[in-house]
């Protein structure tokens, strides 16, 4: 595909934030009009914003950083260099999809990759920041299926396959996962509940912020409140996608696709 540079113009201007939060992109060049939605977030919103903070997923798959060369990775990778040259800290990461993708694009891209869960500062309150995936506990097949890939050497074994090779086993392996998603609950592919409270309570937090369950919402517990950020899809009838701000006076602001929707407080 040829890379997706049409910019659309924004229906307001951007709104400054001392954090931007994004997640749960999937972007492949099966999905030419996702990548131009966040290329304009990227281009407007996340320009005149102090951080920004992309917390997995943001691609469908991930076969190693020798993968920089393709028009979709390098046009990420010159929106990205463009918001962290105008001053923004962009930070990275992983989620269960892109969790291979390492210093080689961090560094072309102008962003830091940071261990999850991560608690990060912002407006003088600690959040806790992680993709999700890891506390979808009951689901114990994909537990195991997550303690194999995050094995270093099994990454290290992976790796050292041409990328051709690991290309086609990404295919194969999400062939695999979309037959057995089909036939689990719902219930089992959402996060677990002892397991946020575990982190609340381990983190000394009351701020938590993940993806990756493609259910936006915010949760309020005893233990604390928990943002969900939405996935995107701007590659079908009814697009959608959001994002989460937080404000310099420490305000949440969710946003919802397309920029024209009056925002959801
Ligand atoms: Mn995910």
């Amino acid at each position: 595909m040829s890379a997706p540079t049409k910019l659309s113009t924004p229906a307001h201007p951007p709104t400054p934030m001392a954090a931007l939060f994004v997640s749960d992109l999937h972007l492949s060049t099966a999905m030419p009009g996702t990548t131009s939605a966040f290329l304009n977030f990227l281009y407007q919103q996340a320009q005149v914003s102090q951080r920004l903070y992309l917390l997995g997923d943001v691609f469908e798959y991930w076969a190693g950083d020798d993968d920089l060369d393709t028009p979709l990775h390098q046009s990420l990778i010159s929106a990205l260099k463009s918001v962290s040259d105008a001053g923004v800290e962009v930070f990275w990461l992983g989620g269960n999809r892109d969790f291979l993708l390492g210093d080689r694009f961090a560094q072309a891209a102008g962003m830091t990759c940071l261990e999850e869960p991560y608690v990060a500062e912002i407006a003088e309150q600690r959040w806790l920041l992680l993709h999700g995936d890891a506390q979808c506990t009951d689901d114990t097949d994909y537990m195991a299926f997550r303690a194999q890939v995050r094995d270093p050497r099994w990454q290290q074994a992976f790796l050292a396959r041409p990328l051709a090779e690991r290309r086609a086993l990404i295919e194969a392996m999400r062939e695999g996962s979309r037959d057995a998603q089909r036939d689990k609950a719902m219930a089992i592919m959402d996060v677990n509940a002892q397991a946020i409270d575990q982190l609340f309570a381990q983190y000394r937090v009351t701020r938590m912020i993940h993806g990756h369950t493609h259910r936006p919402a915010v949760h309020e517990t005893e233990a604390g409140i928990r943002y969900v950020l939405p996935d995107w899809d701007c590659d079908t009838a009814v697009p959608r996608g959001g994002w989460l701000g937080i404000d310099t006076a420490g305000t949440v602001h969710r946003r919802s696709l397309p920029a024209s929707t009056p925002p959801a407080e």
